[in-house]
């Protein structure tokens, strides 16, 4: 049996340690902080949305985003597929059409139909896209879920508040899932700020999210349940993590408020913002040096990309696997000094 020591309870780190228990490994869990998921994946929107993601992702993200959708509706059952719904102000519509030109399996939706499927946002759009097989989570109860699984294998460990840094034992491999942590270590990895808020109003329900195009602010809401709304996201390049500004509140707020004026009655129950781990070309990345695999770079596709890139990086390390689309044959070959 290998031993496996993971460096971070985010969902790269819980999905990488899942995937080395199930090959039965001995897996270790290294985390800070005192509970899974308390670092960027706790702000994600959780919006498993591999077409909608066509605008402006390379192809890589959209046939990992489709295993994301198998795995967190039956290996770890924690989405709902409800599809997406994709609205624009009339002003925008030519953004709308943008939109559609450049994505797929979608449908497209006028007035009668969108009420249909969100009544209380009737008489507000004539027209929408609506992606049905895409899928939402709560990223909070993923975690919780894929955690305590993890807990109750037999072969599996948590150390938390726990640094990494701390620990002196060695393992036989280190998967390294800091997040933008590990810049120490990946000098090319930047943050990207993400700000996000919850709203709860008990004066509009909506089954799905919905995304809301606009030249300069976007908004997507992802209904939590129990009159919650998580309302995302800004994307500054900026890494700057301890504020949220009140222009960011402003404009999610604008957006949102368009969206549906009920929205403007709502309670702020959360704000909060953290950095996105990012590469140069915003795709993910294995890295291997020596007998450490850092696992990385997730970007705004957190819970989208993680499970085909915790796969990956098990085949990496067990089975001595490469992947050229995330991995760079250089680094493959140094070994840590
Ligand atoms: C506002 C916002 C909205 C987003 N929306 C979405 C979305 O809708 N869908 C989506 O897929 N993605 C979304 N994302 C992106 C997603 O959140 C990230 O891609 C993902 O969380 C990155 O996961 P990670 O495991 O790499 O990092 P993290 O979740 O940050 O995990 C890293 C972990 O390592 C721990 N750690 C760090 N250093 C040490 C150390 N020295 N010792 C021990 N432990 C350490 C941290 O405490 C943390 O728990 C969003 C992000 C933001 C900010």
């Amino acid at each position: 049996m290998t031993t496996i020591r993971v460096l971070g309870a985010g969902v790269a780190g819980l999905t990488c340690a899942y995937e080395f228990a199930r090959a039965g490994e001995s897996v270790e869990i290294v985390e800070r902080a005192a509970a899974p998921g308390l670092g960027c994946s706790f702000h994600a929107g959780g919006m498993i949305s591999p077409w909608c993601e066509e605008e402006s992702a390379e192809p890589l993200i959209i046939e990992w985003g489709r295993e994301a959708l198998n795995y967190w509706t039956n290996t770890v059952p924690a989405a709902a597929i409800r599809g997406t719904l994709v609205v624009a102000p009339p002003r925008d519509r030519p953004d709308l059409i943008r939109f559609a030109r450049l994505t797929s399996h979608y449908e497209k939706l006028g007035t009668e139909k969108i009420a249909a499927l969100e009544p209380d946002l009737a008489g507000r759009f004539d027209e929408a896209l609506f992606y049905p097989e895409e899928g939402h989570l709560d990223p909070r109860q993923a975690m919780a879920v894929l955690g305590e699984r993890l807990k109750q294998s037999a072969n599996v460990s948590f150390r938390f508040n726990t640094e990494a840094e701390a620990i002196s034992e060695s393992a036989d491999w280190t998967i390294d899932c800091r997040g933008f942590a590990a810049r120490d270590e990946l000098p090319d990895l930047r943050g990207v700020k993400g700000e996000m808020l919850v709203l709860k109003t008990d004066e509009i329900s909506l089954a799905r999210p919905v995304r809301m195009l606009h030249p300069r602010h976007p908004v997507y809401i992802v209904p939590r349940g129990d009159g919650r709304f998580m309302i995302g996201a800004t994307m500054i390049e900026n890494e700057e993590r301890s504020r949220v500004t009140a222009r960011s509140v402003l404009e999610l707020l604008s957006a949102v408020y368009a969206i549906h004026p009920a929205f403007g009655e709502a309670e702020i129950v959360e704000m909060g913002c953290d950095l996105r781990p990012a590469f140069p070309d915003n795709l993910p990345r294995l890295r291997r040096i020596g007998r450490t695999l850092y696992v990385n770079g997730l970007y705004r596709h957190g819970f989208l990309l993680a499970p085909a890139l915790a796969r990956r990086a098990a085949a990496v390390v067990l089975h001595g696997e490469f992947f050229p689309e995330v991995m760079d044959a250089d680094p493959c070959e140094r070994q840590r000094a």
